[in-house]
């Protein structure tokens, strides 16, 4: 198949096949080329008509989010949102002060990131395919208001000097694309951080397209104009986090 990081085509070859934690087996290749793992199987049922990702996500979105009364308590709340002040910390310490900027977190879920940022950021934006867990924190703390939401990055007025997506890449099964559109939201300079599951068995689920390395993460971002700045790992969850920067237009000519 042609791969859907770098492009290529027909040079993937099985990497191994996986048993899901749903007792599913699933064929995850590998893109010789950039160094991509995608579940195969997935892909094949898209292509079949037998899986529409965008309903299937919004589903599983609706079930990783229970909105529980207990897991609305507004002392919850404020532990994640505490929780979540790691983003504004580590924004920082790639960009520098962040009161005059603007971030925009793609993939929020119930916003608790949003909130964390809301206190450090001048403006902050929150994309995402459903709006009603984060409308259900709110109704619990209200909404800053310097924190707007919408389900289309095409809404977003005002450019991002900081790019948040918390496991939403690997949901994606065509990120080039979607990169491309985060790229256009982004002022000069900004920069993005993108964290993803690395592949390992429990990770691999109805939900999870791609699995990065290293060196595919570099070459997506580089296709849509984004110059690697770090990449940091997470040995106790199996978690990468890509850190990159807008490349410049004069750059980008060269
Ligand atoms: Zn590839």
């Amino acid at each position: 198949m042609q791969c859907p990081v770098c492009d290529s085509r027909d040079n993937d070859v099985r990497f191994e096949l996986v048993r899901t934690p749903q007792g599913e087996i699933n064929d995850i290749s590998i893109c010789k080329s950039c160094i991509a793992l995608f579940n195969s199987t997935l892909y094949s049922q898209i292509e079949s008509g037998s899986l529409n990702n965008q309903e299937h996500q919004i589903e599983s979105a609706e079930l990783a989010y229970p909105l529980a009364s207990d897991a609305a308590g507004i002392e919850h709340i404020g532990r994640e949102v505490a929780g979540h002040s790691f983003i504004v910390d580590l924004a920082r310490s790639f960009i520098g002060e962040v009161e005059d900027l603007t971030l925009l977190e793609v993939g929020f879920g119930p916003g608790y990131g949003l909130l964390a940022a809301a206190k450090a950021f001048k403006y902050v934006h929150g994309v995402d395919l459903g709006l009603q867990p984060f409308r259900a924190v709110c109704d619990v703390v209200g909404k800053p208001d310097n924190v707007s939401v919408s389900t289309e990055l095409s809404s977003i007025d005002k450019q991002a000097h900081v790019v948040v997506g918390w496991h939403v890449l690997e949901h994606l099964p065509n990120p080039v694309e979607f990169m491309s559109a985060i790229v256009a939201t982004m002022a000069p300079g900004g920069i993005v951080m993108f964290q993803v599951p690395m592949l390992c068995p429990q990770y691999v689920e109805s939900v999870h397209f791609i699995f990065y390395t290293d060196a595919s993460i570099t070459k997506l971002m580089d296709r849509v104009g984004i110059d690697r700045v770090d990449v940091l790992y997470d040995h106790m969850n199996l978690f990468l986090t890509f850190i990159g920067k807008l490349r410049s237009k004069s750059e980008s000519d060269i």
